[in-house]
């Protein structure tokens, strides 16, 4: 889950962390209402929860109260996108640094990783230069170590009492990292100011989704999602994201969803989704098949499972029920295998539909009738 700027602030502010002052605004009347008190100039900025706002245009200046005020309605022009604005004092920047924090796949440990020359550049730095990214692992039992953190600000060229301020912001934002089971944290910039100060003028922080069940203070809500599909099926303890192709596919247990995925591009076909109902959700067949037929571009329902646990019969129910209820006029493939298939075939039969037994075929089959041959 990734949070907004001003809701990872609000973290910093709490751990002390040193952030512009700010204020967030919901729409324009706000302006007046809620008696934006910065000192001018100021910046007003977006929050959406993509990267890259600088160059996408959605961080604007102002430094007058005309300016803040066209700045607000220029970026609230389409509320349906932008329903937030953080609007902060500008900072005088002498120097825009990159901190961040994330998991190290290799190590399976968390990485710092920081750069002296941070910014909306970063990326073209990591790949030119990739030896001016300092970079140090971090042992999740001991935790980071003040000497750690002293190190990578020493690493970037601060200096003084400088590197002792860095030093402290940078375990705060471990603190943090952990607490919140952050799969990221970021500071880009991280602005050092004329006067010598650091402060976080962005920040950046994805949730582990896995950990949401004991992160209470966070909720993933429709505007977290990019599609009204994929919220639907999150609501539901589904796991559905929606590509451009038009084979609708349901398959219990992810590393066979993705299989089966490989597979139809390897007959030359194109999924519509990714669409899981396995673990938790075997039972669930029939709110998943709900869920593919919603995509107007299906043509074709292709369902496989491999079953040990959760039991193919179980999920044959699932879908007989979803047959019924839907009485989908689309195609629907099916190789349901697995623990009682014999039994899963038998109620699938009585509604019509025939399993495969070779699941492989059953992709084919499903390319086939996508494309408009006939199987
Ligand atoms: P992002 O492009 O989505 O990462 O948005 P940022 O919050 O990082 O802002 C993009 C750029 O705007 C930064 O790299 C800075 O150069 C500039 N910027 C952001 N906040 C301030 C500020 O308070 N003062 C000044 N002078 N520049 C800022
Ligand atoms: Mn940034």
């Amino acid at each position: 889950m990734k949070l907004y700027e001003y809701q990872t602030k609000e973290l910093f502010q709490q751990v002390g962390i040193p952030t512009p002052k700010g204020k967030v605004i919901g729409s324009a009347s706000d302006l007046e209402s809620a008696k934006v008190d910065l000192p001018l100039p100021r910046v007003i900025k977006s929050q959406v929860r993509k990267g890259g706002r600088g160059k996408a245009g959605l961080i604007q200046f102002a430094s007058t109260e005309e300016e803040t005020k066209e700045a607000v309605h220029h970026l609230f022009r389409h509320p349906e996108k932008i329903s937030k604005l953080l609007l902060e004092e500008r900072l005088d920047i002498k120097k825009e640094m990159f901190l961040s924090i994330t998991i190290d796949p290799k190590t399976s440990s968390p990485l710092i990783m920081a750069c002296a020359e941070g910014g909306m550049e970063i990326e073209e730095i990591a790949n030119l230069f990739p030896g001016m990214i300092v970079q140090e692992r971090v042992d999740i039992f001991r935790g980071l170590g003040n000497f750690q953190a002293r190190d990578v600000m020493c690493r970037l060229g601060l200096q003084g009492q400088q590197i002792t301020h860095g030093a402290q912001i940078l375990v705060q934002l471990y603190r943090l990292f952990r607490s919140f089971d952050a799969e990221l944290l970021e500071i880009n910039p991280l602005v050092m100011t004329r006067e010598g100060t650091l402060v976080a003028a962005d920040a950046k922080m994805n949730i582990d989704d896995n950990a949401l069940f004991r992160q209470k203070r966070f909720v993933k809500s429709r505007d977290q999602f990019d599609d009204d599909l994929e919220f639907e099926a999150f609501q539901e303890g589904l796991h559905y994201i929606r590509f451009d192709g038009d084979i609708g596919v349901m398959s219990a247990g992810a590393g066979l969803t993705m299989t089966i995925m490989d597979l139809i591009k390897h007959f030359g076909g194109h999924p519509a989704n990714f669409l899981e109902f396995g673990g938790a959700a075997y039972g669930r067949a029939a709110k998943a098949m709900d869920i593919a037929l919603k995509n107007p571009k299906v043509k074709v329902i292709l369902i496989t499972t491999f079953g040990l646990i959760a039991r193919a019969d179980v999920i044959a129910q699932g879908i007989a029920q979803a047959i019924k209820e839907l009485k989908p006029k689309i195609p629907i493939v099916a190789a349901v295998r697995g623990t009682g298939e014999e039994e899963a075939f038998k109620i699938l039969e009585d509604v019509g539909i025939e399993s495969m037994r070779d699941t492989e075929e059953a992709v084919k089959k499903a390319v086939v009738i996508a494309a408009g041959r006939a199987p």
